[in-house]
């Protein structure tokens, strides 16, 4: 079990290092795991003069997942676009051809508080966000800014989607949602575009190979509406890329604390980039204020989704639903009433978790 550790910029290096020590407690107990670090964004920058330097996609390359800190910060702002941090991001992505990018929104009933809505709509929230990455109207040509025949001046960009496409995503959705609650709902604009009245056809096709998951569609319209009406409703739901874009950022910000979402994003054969869902939060690097648990939970969805190692995953999420449990908040999820710890007491208090688990 290979995995690139690139703790990135501004509080990457932090929350990375408490994750790496529920990864050492799990091969104190045995599981095979070996680490290897490196460079991406401006760390990169800064010692190669790039954000994705060939040493790091030779390393990437050559692990089987890669567990991510964060890319970013104002020092590198001013640099030529091809030199930023955030390119660096897109370079691994696309070099590994991470095409599903899934994003839980999970409310656990300690933080119910954290989110703007009321706790009884959200508390206990679980809902995983299946995005298709790199087709769609992001990436569909043609594209572009011009003069009409009539002289007026205009832009166009085209939604795209081939077969392939469709069902290579609608395999990972659906196999996600076989081992969850199976319930798989796709979400469209099929009254209106042919992209997704496409999409649709595509899934209900591939839905009779998972005759143990229900699918269910759903306009975008509605589904931005249900998400804040009623979001417990959700088991698994799938999209397109701008579809998904929009409603993954909905779905996080219904539980009210970005530092506790992670996120995965995978190429055909589960090989996987795990990352917090926030950024590098320079207002708060190098204090040891920032909230390791997005990572924490980033590593347990890389032994589920890469390794196939539930059972280990379970024990992660297990030992952070205990700390919480225990009333110990980072500052970003702190409430009257909790002890307010640092980003390393939180990790210590994982790690006693975990090895009690
Ligand atoms: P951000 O997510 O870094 O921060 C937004 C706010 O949330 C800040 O107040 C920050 O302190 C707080 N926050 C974020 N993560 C936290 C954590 N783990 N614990 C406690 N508080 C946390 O977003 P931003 O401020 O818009 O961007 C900052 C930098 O990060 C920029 O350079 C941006 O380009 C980059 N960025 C990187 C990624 C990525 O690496 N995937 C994603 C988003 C933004």
């Amino acid at each position: 079990m290979k995995i690139a550790i690139l703790p990135g910029d501004g509080i990457g290096p932090e929350i990375m290092a408490q994750a790496v020590r529920m990864l050492d407690v799990l091969r104190e107990d045995g599981l095979p795991l070996e680490l290897e670090y490196g460079v991406l964004g401006g760390a990169a920058y800064d010692r190669y003069g790039v954000p994705y330097p060939d040493e790091t996609a030779r390393l990437v390359r050559a692990a089987d997942a890669v567990l991510l800190g964060a890319v970013g910060g104002p020092q590198y702002d001013t640099l030529d676009r091809p030199l930023r941090p955030e390119r660096g991001l897109l370079a691994i992505r696309k070099d590994l051809g991470l095409f599903a990018n899934l994003r839980p929104a999970i409310l656990y009933p300690e933080l119910a508080n954290a989110s703007t809505l009321k706790p009884e709509v959200v508390s206990g929230l679980d809902i995983m966000i299946v995005r298709e990455l790199t087709g769609d109207i992001y990436f569909g040509q043609p594209r572009g800014m011009g003069v009409t025949a009539g002289g007026e001046r205009e832009a166009y960009n085209t939604m795209r989607y081939s077969e392939s496409e469709v069902r290579r995503i609608a395999h990972v959705a659906f196999g996600i949602a076989a081992k969850r609650n199976r319930r798989l709902c796709s979400v469209d604009k099929a009254n209106v575009l042919e992209t997704t009245e496409f999409w649709k056809e595509i899934f209900i096709e591939v839905a009779k190979e998972y005759p143990e998951v229900e699918l269910s569609h759903m306009y975008v319209d509605n589904a931005a509406m249900q998400l804040v009406r009623n979001p417990r409703q959700f088991d698994v739901m799938v999209t397109g890329n701008i579809f998904g874009d929009i409603l993954s950022d909905e779905a996080s910000m219904l539980t009210g604390s970005i530092g506790m979402l992670p996120s995965a994003s995978l190429d055909a054969n589960n090989k996987g980039l795990y990352e917090p869902s926030h950024g590098s939060a320079p207002d708060i690097a190098g204090k040891n204020l920032a909230n390791p648990l997005a990572t924490i939970l980033s590593a347990a969805m890389m032994l589920r989704y890469t390794f196939n190692r539930n059972a280990e995953a379970l024990r992660i999420e297990a030992a952070v639903k205990a700390v919480l449990g225990k009333g110990l908040r980072t500052a970003d999820i702190w409430e009257e009433g909790c002890e307010k710890v640092s980003c390393s007491a939180m990790g210590d208090a994982v790690v006693a978790a975990l090895r009690a688990a």
